[in-house]
């Protein structure tokens, strides 16, 4: 089942990437594993699949320990500061920073392991109230204030979108991310790049990728539905 679920989202992926004259190389797919047994995880691996997300500092750290070393980990869930240093030198890729006590632990953290932190800005495109991020218009004077950080790196910007029944509805929440990401670009600010655009999820990544996503996080398309209560 996992097998066809990832081809399924595999045949999905080229088909976007066809429609709106991508090259799938520029789209990464992670496999979003959160509340997932590692021995699914491992059967995912065994498939191919090297990059994975997860949303909790505890879930990810024992996955890391029981899983290859050439896996290829997603911080993707909210972050808080007193738990950085359990992942910082664990981690490729932290999607969800967004606030400056944040990116400062980050800082801290990177520099006592000797790394340069690969990090993605959340962006709370929607201002949904129940969700992470910064609103739109803070994220440069944001960038702006870490930029100067020597162990991290900006690489781009992350949002989650509103749940919605039609994904279409969701396809100017990506746009806007998008526009932002080419207004940061143009800027032209030392140390930061914004290439990465991290947006879409099961519900939605095909119409992220027709606008512009680098990464789309796959969970429940892969995996199938989560049980909390196990
Ligand atoms: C759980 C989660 C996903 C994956 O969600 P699905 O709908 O199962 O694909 C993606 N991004 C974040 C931040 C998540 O927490």
């Amino acid at each position: 089942m996992l097998k066809e679920q990832l081809q399924d989202v595999e045949g999905k992926i080229q088909a976007a990437c066809g429609r709106s004259g991508r090259s799938r190389e520029d789209v990464t797919l992670i496999a979003v594993s959160k509340t997932k047994p590692v021995a699914v995880l491992q059967e995912a691996y065994d498939l191919g699949v090297r990059v994975f997300g997860e949303n909790k500092v505890q879930e990810l750290t024992e996955k890391y320990e029981a899983l290859p070393k050439d896996i290829h980990w997603h911080m993707i869930g909210h972050l808080q500061t007193n738990k950085v240093k359990y992942i910082i030198d664990k981690v490729d890729l932290i999607h969800s920073v967004d606030s400056l006590k944040l990116a400062e632990t980050i800082e801290r953290e990177a520099e006592k392991h000797n790394l340069t932190a690969n990090i993605l800005i959340e962006v709370n495109v929607a201002e949904e109230e129940s969700k992470f991020g910064l609103k739109v218009d803070e994220v440069v004077p944001f960038i702006e204030k870490i930029a100067s950080f020597k162990h991290i790196h900006v690489c781009g910007l992350m949002t989650i979108a509103p749940f919605v029944e039609n994904s279409e509805e969701n396809r100017e929440i990506f746009a806007n991310l998008h526009k932002l990401s080419v207004d940061i670009a143009a800027k032209n600010i030392d140390n930061v790049n914004v290439s990465i655009l991290s947006m879409g999820m099961t519900n939605d990544y095909t119409v992220a990728i027709e606008e512009g996503a680098t990464m789309v996080r796959v969970g429940t398309g892969i995996f199938g539905a989560r049980n909390y209560n196990i």
